[in-house]
């Protein structure tokens, strides 16, 4: 059988540091502080916007909560966002997406304060991470390279396929990816003859937003499968992209949904919020 990856107690390991850290911050009377912003009733981003206020709550950091309703303007929510960016008090922003179709997300996320991006959305720290100097990590592609390590498999050399290139995970994953040294192939819909390019890979990492698209035919014999996709299924269980019962007797190694990339977003946004706080606290001082 293979190692199966558990990313919540992986999640928790950091978590416990982040605690650590946000108590030596306290000594110092310094207390990080989150601010998130969510436009609209969108079930699914309530829950994750309540989950991120849990957790900030658990490590020791602050947070301030923005619900503003759907119909909320475009400058209503850039007036806002000014407003959080010039109070010296947060020291991290967050919009939670998607947001309404009236909005202009490209424009909001670019109207974040690039040193309290902590999603790492900002076109500067995009860039800077396309240029190996990264200011924030993208949560959940830093969460898979974070899973990775502490499961102690080897990245550098390794034969690295993703599929997916969308700008949440498949696109930084690449980057993330090569800056390990990992040699990096990145797969989506216009990709020809998928199995086999996958079949490639000695750490095959799907985001393809598909349930249970990759089988085993995909799976080169001993590769490690990390599988970022999140579905519930209609009986209300949930899965991911790999279909786990055909892949796991192949593979060495293979996260579970749940509990396996989906704990590690939140511990790598509250790690994020901490990195973009020791930077401010710097200036400060
Ligand atoms: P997306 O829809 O923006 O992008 C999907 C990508 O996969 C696209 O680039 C597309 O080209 C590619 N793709 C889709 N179907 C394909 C196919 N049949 N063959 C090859 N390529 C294909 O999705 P996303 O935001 O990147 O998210 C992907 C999945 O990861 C979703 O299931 C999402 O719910 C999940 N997700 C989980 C977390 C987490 O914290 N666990 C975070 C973000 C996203």
């Amino acid at each position: 059988m293979p190692q199966i990856i558990d990313g919540r107690a992986i999640a928790r390991q950091i978590q416990d540091e982040c605690r650590e850290k946000t108590a030596a911050l306290a000594v110092r009377g310094i207390v990080p502080c989150l601010a998130v912003v969510i436009v609209g009733d969108d079930p699914a981003s309530h829950i994750y916007v309540r989950n991120k206020k849990k957790t900030c709550a658990d490590i020791g950091i602050a947070s301030l909560s923005y619900e503003l309703p759907a119909d909320t303007g475009e400058a209503e929510l850039l007036s806002l966002i000014g407003q959080l960016n010039g109070d010296g008090a947060v020291t991290a922003i967050l919009v939670q997406l998607p947001l309404p179709a009236h909005i202009d997300e490209g424009r909001v996320m670019a109207a974040i304060d690039p040193a309290k991006d902590v999603d790492c959305f900002h076109p500067m720290n995009v860039g800077k991470l396309a240029l190996g100097r990264p200011a924030y990590l993208p949560a959940t592609p830093a969460g898979i390279v974070e899973v990775l390590k502490r499961s102690q498999i080897a990245i550098s050399g390794s034969e690295c396929v993703i599929i997916g290139r969308s700008n949440i995970v498949g696109k930084p994953m690449a980057l993330l990816m090569l800056r390990e040294n990992a040699t990096v192939t990145v797969c989506h819909t216009k990709t020809v003859n998928l199995a086999a390019v996958c079949r490639r890979a000695d750490i095959l990492i799907v985001a393809a937003g598909c349930a249970k698209m990759v089988t085993a035919e995909y799976v080169k014999e001993g590769a490690v499968v990390i599988d970022v996709g999140m579905h519930r299924g209609e009986d209300g269980k949930l899965c991911g992209d790999v279909d786990f019962d055909s892949v796991a007797p192949i593979c060495s190694a293979i996260t579970p949904v749940p509990g396996g990339i989906g704990p590690m977003t939140i511990a790598m946004l509250m790690s994020n919020c901490l990195r973009g706080y020791d930077d401010l606290s710097q200036m400060r001082i």
